[in-house]
């Protein structure tokens, strides 16, 4: 493909429009959206507003006359259709890491018969320590980690809980929401899919796919601002009979009755544990705003396209540089990002940063490309294919500076 070829796609992009809603830095191409997405004009105006108006002038006042009790709601409403689940089953909380043990908790006090937790090894981090450290809490469960390609075969009727990570955070590659979950339900089993690199980047259908409980980040693709409140989703059916184990005021029934007992809330308010980061919550519900009109079927094929554009790359003036594509080429098996492994991964990513591209490194060896079709143009998934040849071409990532590390990558 030629610039002007991306060019010509960009013309007729049906997502071009929604560029102009965010405050995208003049010349960066931004290709890490997948992990602290960008600040939206209606991110900025509902911070401010929270900060100006509703804090600055209506202080107390504003949790009823400008319905902050009602966010965690309000934020769940907004995801409804990107989840493709029915707002009531839905709460923005706490963060995905808080959410995760809550839950699994909970689902293993209900699954307290059986032995396994099955889930992947190299899952995120926080997904695997969390998933040890609920299991140690409950201490009737062991914890069992397979590799991505193992997990079906692997669930069977020892299996409490499966926990894994729909789309994985390195490679890319996306599990079958709904096989996995039908099989897990066939032994008995119940799933709980964490959709931090789904939830606006790939078509979901938590109702459809039977779904049992599901956790999310506000700040990756959804926008919502770094640390950003996340979301939970817990099927109708189970959300009488899980309890909350964070049993905070907030997931009382009455949190303003002040009682001595707690009593849970009805549904999915019991999720919620203290007061709400309310200056948070707003800045996501803006940021939400920008997917009102958002087709994520455009969404996905213009993630599709994008990744083409991206591979083109690697596959040809890059074929010799040492770069090995590990997200899966099939569309419907990998989330909306390009990973790729090369021995020097970390000075080329600062190399590229450098030339205003910001892509990021995950250890040990994986350069990370999130595509974020809301605000990403063809051109500049080209301009930075570009960019990677020019500086292997000319070795510009060897120098000195670019070795140094840093604490946040
Ligand atoms: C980013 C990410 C998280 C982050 O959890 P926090 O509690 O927000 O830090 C969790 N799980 C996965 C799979 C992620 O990619």
């Amino acid at each position: 493909m030629s610039r002007e070829e991306a060019a010509a796609l960009d013309a007729v992009d049906p997502l071009r429009a929604h560029r102009d809603q965010f405050e995208l830095p003049e010349g960066m191409i931004y290709l890490d959206g997948n992990s602290l997405g960008p600040l939206s004009h209606a991110a900025r105006d509902a911070a401010q507003t929270c900060i100006g108006d509703e804090w600055g002038r209506g202080l107390i006042r504003s949790w009823n006359t400008a319905g902050w009790v009602d966010l965690p709601q309000r934020c769940g409403r907004r995801l409804a259709d990107l989840l493709g689940a029915a707002e009531q089953d839905i709460r923005v909380a706490d963060s995905t890491s808080i959410n995760l043990y809550k839950l699994l908790v909970a689902a293993l006090a209900l699954q307290s018969g059986r032995r396994t937790v099955l889930t992947e090894a190299g899952n995120f981090p926080t997904d695997l320590y969390i998933t040890d450290a609920a299991t140690r809490a409950g201490a009737t469960h062991g914890v069992r980690r397979v590799a991505f390609d193992e997990i079906e075969q692997a669930i069977d009727e020892t299996v409490a809980v499966v926990v894994l990570s729909h789309v994985h955070y390195r490679t890319g590659a996306r599990h079958d929401m709904a096989a996995v979950t039908r099989r897990a339900h066939a032994c008995g089993a119940l799933v709980l899919w964490d959709l931090a690199h789904s939830a606006g980047a790939v078509p979901l259908n938590l109702a459809g796919d039977d779904v049992d409980l599901a956790i999310g980040c506000g700040y990756k693709f959804l926008n919502g601002g770094p640390g950003a409140p996340a979301f939970l989703y817990v099927a109708p059916g189970l959300q009488p009979v899980l309890e909350n184990p964070i049993c905070g005021w907030f997931g009382h029934a009455r949190p303003f009755e002040f009682d001595d007992v707690y009593e849970p809330a009805a549904g999915v308010d019991r999720w919620q544990v203290g007061t709400p980061g309310v200056i948070g919550m707003r800045s996501l519900e803006g940021a939400l705003s920008v997917w009102d009109s958002v087709s994520i079927s455009d969404v996905a094929e213009k993630s599709a396209a994008l990744f083409d554009g991206l591979a083109a790359w690697i596959d040809g003036p890059l074929a010799d540089a040492g770069f090995e594509l590990v997200t899966p080429r099939d569309p419907v098996r990998r989330g909306s990002q390009v990973s790729c492994r090369h021995p020097d991964a970390w000075p080329i990513c600062q190399a590229l940063i450098e030339a205003g591209v910001i892509g990021d490194f995950r250890t040990p060896d994986i350069l990370r490309f999130g595509l974020t079709p809301l605000y990403l143009r063809h051109v500049d998934v080209w301009d930075a294919g570009a960019r990677l040849a020019q500086i292997m071409a000319s070795g510009r990532w060897r120098d000195a500076r670019f070795q140094a590390q840093q604490r946040v990558t």
